[in-house]
């Protein structure tokens, strides 16, 4: 079952203890579109300027990604600057450059319009409902990640977006700030009023947590000696998450545990290296393995 995805496809500019990169392909759009084609057919959607050369594109090719909907526009492509702490806990945003981002208008190729999942990347809330509005049918599952600044500038839009939404992927921060409630269950009972059934909350280092009907369900995060570079770690979970779910083609419980494992498996290879290059390079085969490491992971007798 097809994919759509809708986000920023951009170049970024990251600095962490581990090095330094001045221009590299990045966008949220970017990082889910690579790790969801591991597990099915991805319909990409979104904006670059005339900057963005056939090489940039490449990323794309070879997979399972239609690029029919990535616009291009005359101007620059969407520019971000992060810079890591020594842990690589905290990130400052140094740069965002709208650039072509800024009068980005996505419109689905007539192809895309019947998606049965969609993911609404961290873009303007009404930009997200517009893409919605473009889904012909009733999709089966319609995830969305935002962040701070949508939660702080445009709460009302925010929320009017969420009555459509069914899984809320953001991380713990967000999940407070949305909620105005710090212990994460009660934050998740809040959103679940606001429309969302399922909370996916992003927690870095310490993994992610499930909760929806069923109850909760945790995984980890795989441990990695030296990570080097946590950019685009959540938008590939998210990658993997919903890559699976749409694969898979179902979503009873053992489905969606099994999502957040592919979900957590895809974040941890995305750490590995700069910006999306060990995403680049991956295969379904690492892929398979890492998931079935996360069994020892976790496994234990009572
Ligand atoms: P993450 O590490 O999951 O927050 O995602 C990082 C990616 O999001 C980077 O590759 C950036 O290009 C992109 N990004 C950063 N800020 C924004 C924004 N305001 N809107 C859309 N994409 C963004």
């Amino acid at each position: 079952m097809s994919l759509l995805v809708v986000g920023s496809v951009a170049f970024d500019a990251i600095e962490s203890p581990y090095g330094k990169v001045d221009r590299i392909i990045g966008g949220a759009a970017t990082y889910f579109a690579v790790a969801a084609s591991f597990f099915t057919q991805v319909n990409l959607v979104a904006i670059v300027g005339d900057d963005f050369s056939a090489k940039d594109e490449s990323i794309f090719h070879r997979r399972k990604i239609d690029t029919s909907g990535l616009e291009r526009a005359s101007g620059k492509s969407f520019f971000w600057a992060g810079k890591y702490s020594e842990h690589l806990n905290e990130r400052e945003t140094l740069v965002t450059d709208l650039n072509v981002f800024a009068n980005f208008n996505p419109r689905l190729p007539e192809a895309f319009r019947n998606s049965k999942h969609v993911f609404l990347a961290n873009i303007a809330p009404d930009l997200q409902r517009d893409v919605l509005k473009q889904v012909q049918g009733s999709p089966k599952h319609v995830a969305l990640d935002t962040m701070n600044y949508w939660i702080e500038r445009t709460p009302a839009e925010l929320r009017e977006t969420l009555k459509h939404v069914d899984i809320l992927m953001i991380n713990d921060f967000e999940t407070r700030q949305l909620s105005n409630e710090h212990n994460l269950l009660r934050a998740a009972r809040h959103i679940f009023k606001l429309g969302p059934s399922m909370l996916v909350v992003k927690r870095g280092e310490y993994g992610a947590m499930l909760v929806d009907k069923h109850g909760v369900f945790s995984v980890p995060a795989f441990p990695l000696e030296e990570p080097h570079d946590p950019t685009g770690a959540g938008d590939s979970f998210a990658g993997g998450f919903m890559g699976y779910l749409a694969g898979c083609g179902q979503s009873n419980d053992a489905a969606l545990r099994r999502a957040m494992v592919y979900g957590s498996v895809l974040g941890s290879f995305a750490v590995e290296e700069f910006g999306p290059e060990r995403l680049r390079t991956l295969k379904r085969s690492e892929i398979h393995a890492r998931a079935r490491h996360f069994l020892k992971l976790t496994q234990f007798k009572l």
